[in-house]
C-alpha cells in the first residue's frame, strides 16, 4: 500500500459527521482489503446518523475493488464486486441450507458492528465477497444488495406459497419500495401489473417510470387507485412502510390465496382471523434481506438490465459530503430514490 492513512467519516450523532485519519488495516489469513468504490444510503442508517456509531464506521450497501489480500483468501486482487452484510457462521442449520441471511451465529455485521463501506479502505473475509462481470459498473454493483437481494428475496417469499401470482401491490415508493418493483418485474414478469402506493407524491413519478401503477395516497384511497388500475384485488402485497394501518389495508385488499410480505421494520399489524385470513387462505410472510447464495442470479439480471435498476440510484456525493448526503436522503420532501456516496 502506498497511503498508509486514510481518512473516515465519524458519525458523532445528530446528525453530524466528522473526518479522522486512520491506519488502513492489512489482511489476516482468508481476509480481503477493500478499497470502497461506494455505498448506497439506506433508511435503516437513520439510528447511526441521528444517534451516531461509535462501535464502527457506517456503510453496509458497499462495493469496491480487492487491493490486497490475506493467505489463503480467495478472489484475486483487482476484482471488483458486492460485500454482504453478514458475516454468517457456515455452520449452523440456517447456512447448512444456504439460508445465510438466517444464521444463527453471525459474527457481524458490515457497517453495523464492524467498519464498513464509508471507509476507503476495510477488512472483510472472502466469503463476504461477491465479484461481478466486468460489463458492471461498480457503483452499479451495489444495487445487488438491499435493492435487489432484499426486494427479490420478498417476491421469492411470495412465491413460496403462491403459484400463479398476477398482480402485485407494493406499499411505499422509496428506495426499497423501488427495488421490490423493480424485483417483481424481473422476476414474475415484465408485463405483470404491480401497483405501487405512497402517501408522498414526489416518489411516485419515478416509480411510473420504471413500470409500476401509481396510486398517490395523498390524493385518493387505496380502493380508488386499484380500481382505477382495473385491480381490485392483487395476489400479492409487499408492505415496505412498516406502517400497521397500510399492512392491514394491503392484507384486506387481498384476492382469495393473498399473500402479505413485510419487509418494512416498524409497527404491528391488527387481523380478524375471519374474514382477513381464515376464509380466503390468505398468507403472511416476513422477509429479511436475503441469502449469499441469491446474489448469484441476481447479478444475471443486473448484467442484462443494467440501464433499468441504475435508475434507482438517483443521486450521487462525494464521500466528502457524506453529511450533506443524509441530510438530503432524510429530509421530509426528499426527492431521492437511492444516494450513492462514492469515494473520489
Ligand atoms: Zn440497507
Ligand atoms: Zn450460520
Amino acid at each position: 500500500m502506498k497511503n498508509e492513512f486514510m481518512n473516515v467519516p465519524i458519525f458523532t450523532g445528530e446528525g453530524k459527521i466528522h473526518f479522522e485519519e486512520r491506519k488502513i488495516p492489512i489482511p489476516g489469513d482468508n481476509q480481503l482489503l477493500i478499497q470502497a468504490k461506494a455505498n448506497l444510503l439506506c433508511g435503516s442508517d437513520r439510528n447511526q446518523f441521528y444517534n451516531g456509531s461509535p462501535k464502527c464506521i457506517p456503510g453496509h450497501e458497499g462495493a469496491g475493488v480487492i487491493v490486497d489480500k490475506g493467505k489463503n483468501a480467495k478472489f484475486d486482487i483487482g476484482m471488483k464486486g458486492a460485500v454482504y452484510l453478514y458475516d454468517y457462521c457456515h455452520k449452523c442449520r440456517s447456512c447448512q441450507l444456504g439460508l445465510t441471511n438466517q444464521c444463527l451465529h453471525k459474527n457481524y455485521d458490515y457497517g453495523f458492528s464492524i467498519d464498513g463501506a464509508f471507509c476507503e479502505y476495510y477488512l472483510i473475509n472472502d466469503y463476504v465477497f461477491f465479484p461481478v462481470d466486468e460489463s458492471v459498473d461498480v457503483i452499479n454493483a451495489t444495487l445487488l444488495l438491499d435493492v435487489m437481494g432484499t426486494g427479490g428475496h420478498a417476491t421469492k417469499r411470495a412465491q413460496l406459497v403462491h403459484k400463479d401470482i398476477q398482480s402485485v401491490l407494493i406499499n411505499g415508493a422509496g428506495p426499497i419500495g423501488l427495488g421490490l418493483l423493480a424485483m417483481s418485474k424481473l422476476t414474475f414478469a415484465k408485463d405483470l401489473p404491480v401497483m405501487i402506493n405512497d402517501v408522498k407524491s414526489s416518489r411516485l413519478p419515478l416509480a411510473e417510470k420504471m413500470g409500476g401503477l401509481p396510486i398517490d395516497l395523498s390524493k385518493q384511497s387505496l380502493e380508488e387507485g386499484m380500481e382505477q388500475h382495473g385491480i381490485k384485488n392483487p395476489d400479492v402485497a409487499i408492505d415496505a412502510t412498516g406502517k400497521a394501518i397500510a399492512r392491514k389495508n394491503a392484507l384486506q385488499a387481498l384476492a382469495k390465496r393473498g399473500v402479505l410480505v413485510m419487509v418494512g421494520n416498524g409497527e404491528g399489524l391488527e387481523f380478524e382471523q375471519y374474514p382477513d385470513m381464515g376464509g380466503p387462505e390468505r398468507s403472511i410472510l416476513g422477509s429479511e434481506y436475503f441469502s449469499y447464495n441469491e446474489m448469484e442470479a441476481n447479478h444475471e439480471l443486473l448484467k442484462n438490465n443494467q440501464e433499468y435498476l441504475s435508475q434507482i440510484i438517483t443521486h450521487q456525493y462525494n464521500i466528502k459530503d457524506v453529511q450533506k448526503s443524509y441530510e438530503h436522503f432524510f429530509s421530509e420532501d426528499s426527492d431521492a430514490g437511492k444516494i450513492a456516496v462514492v469515494h473520489n
